[in-house]
């Protein structure tokens, strides 16, 4: 059974029983029957479908936007800021996917040779809680509109999310069976993987998560992609726009109540800004309400789950342990966690170490920028970064020596379908979003006429 649970208060809000092992091959027999018409349609009538996806996510936002806080307890400004998103991808690929597409000449001695990018058939998502709409479209804008179909495993706690968005495709018009919700637990993704109809998997979530599907699909010579954790550096130059910077470092480490891949988690700021840096943003950090996710005045909510909120709870106890300090909040009661500041974090510090997925901001102090780069990437992940100061050329000098996806200077680190994202090390490989996203499950075909 599939339990949907407010974590707010912890009432129970759906239960779903799990499909059975004959109910789940009817739904891959059923994919694999649809991929065979779909992927004969024409783009832009996919392109069309996709457009009325976009329509319908802005048409019904208050309803979805009101599923995702009650599943998974993020405020409800940013449930909506969430379903935007998602529509502005729909429409962002239905733009631009012609041209993505697109069959690639390339001169050779042949009379004439290019490459066809062409569907692959259906396409696992394994996806989590903490986007679970912007994630899941993040994955099957690109996937249906090459021409595959794809079967998501969606995060145990969103199952409504899960069967809304299979509902808005089908609204839509796209055809029977090209996007469907399966309601699996984990232990069933590997009979999916496993399936002769499944061609290749993306999962995000954990590490754990990554590296265990990730091996079945290789076993069974399956493309994945994985979009896994993230700790990243967010580094502050003497030089930086102060007010700019502790602005967005509370946004980009508190939004979404901490619970996001791309959020700054590690502040590494150089010793002569350091003080000052410290007193605005421990301000900036106490100010924020936390508290019931339907309140339009609270700037957070709680974590998605209780268990998420105790191993916050460890991360900061071991870190202080170490001798972290900690500056404000880190209380924390169910899912409610109070936004934390701990200073005088180190490696070899859980806050520094690991992946800390809910509210606390870390400040690790660097004497020189040499050394503020050693420490952004003295890390297993390599997800996102951000560099502040008003030294542009610097900056683009120190952002190509952080081992990262992307880095962003002065400016919020974010996904945008127009660029790609993804990590290093740990934290995955393969790309979504952007040209690249697209060709991700795509047979790129060579074609050479002598
Ligand atoms: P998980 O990685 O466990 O969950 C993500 C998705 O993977 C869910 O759909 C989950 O299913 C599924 N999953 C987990 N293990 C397996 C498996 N062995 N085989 C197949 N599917 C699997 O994340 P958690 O919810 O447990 O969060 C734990 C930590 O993961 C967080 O604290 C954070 O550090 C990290 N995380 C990172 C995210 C990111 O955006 N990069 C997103 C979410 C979490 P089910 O829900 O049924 O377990």
């Amino acid at each position: 059974m599939l339990k949907s649970i407010h974590p707010y208060d912890q009432a129970v809000i759906g239960e779903f029983p799990l499909l059975s092992a004959a109910a789940l091959q009817d739904k891959l027999d059923h994919s694999a029957r649809a991929f065979k018409q779909w992927k004969k349609t024409s783009l832009s009538y996919r392109c069309e479908l996709m457009l009325k996806v976009a329509a319908l996510l802005r048409q019904n936002k208050e309803e979805y936007a009101s599923t995702i806080t009650w599943e998974m307890g993020k405020i409800l400004s940013e449930s909506l800021i969430e379903v935007e998103k998602s529509a502005k991808g729909c429409e962002y690929y239905a733009a631009n996917a012609g041209k993505f597409l697109a069959d690639e000449v390339i001169q050779t001695e042949s009379r004439r040779a290019l490459v066809a990018y062409q569907p692959i058939g259906t396409v696992l998502a394994v996806m989590p809680w903490n986007f679970p709409f912007w994630q899941v479209f993040r994955f099957a804008i690109p996937a249906l509109l090459a021409g595959n179909v794809g079967v998501l495993k969606h995060a145990a706690n969103v199952t409504k999310c899960a069967i809304i968005i299979e509902e808005i495709f089908r609204e839509a018009g796209f055809p029977e069976g090209v996007f469907q919700s399966l309601l699996i637990d984990s232990d069933m993704v590997r009979a999916v993987l496993e399936s002769d109809i499944v061609q290749g998997v993306a999962l995000t979530g954990s590490e754990k998560a990554g590296s265990q599907v990730a091996a079945i699909a290789g076993a069974n010579i399956k493309k994945s992609v994985l979009e896994l954790g993230g700790s990243d550096p967010f580094i502050v130059l003497p030089d930086a726009d102060l007010d700019l910077t502790v602005k967005i470092a509370t946004q980009s480490r508190m939004q979404n109540a901490g619970q996001s891949c791309i959020s700054a988690k590690r502040f590494i700021v150089l010793e002569s800004v350091k003080d000052e840096f410290l007193d605005r943003f421990q301000k900036s950090i106490a100010a924020l309400k936390q508290g019931n996710p339907f309140n339009a005045q609270m700037t957070t909510g709680p974590l998605a789950r209780v268990d998420l909120a105790e191993a916050l709870a460890r991360q900061l106890e071991g870190s202080v342990k170490q001798g972290a300090r900690l500056l404000t909040g880190g209380t924390y009661s169910g899912a409610s966690f109070q936004p934390a500041l701990l200073d005088n974090v180190k490696p070899g510090m859980p806050a520094f170490d690991e992946e800390t997925f809910g509210p606390l901001a870390a400040v690790i102090t660097a004497k020189t920028e040499d050394e503020a780069i050693m420490l952004a990437n003295s890390s297993r992940y390599g997800l996102g970064a951000s560099i502040w100061t008003r030294d542009l050329e610097k900056g683009e000098r120190l952002a190509r020596e952080v081992e990262s996806g992307s880095v962003f200077i002065n400016a919020l680190m974010k996904s945008d379908p127009r660029l790609p994202f993804g990590g290093v090390k740990k934290s995955g490989y393969g790309r979504e979003l952007s040209e690249l996203g697209i060709h991700e499950f795509v047979n790129a075909k060579s074609i050479s006429i002598a």
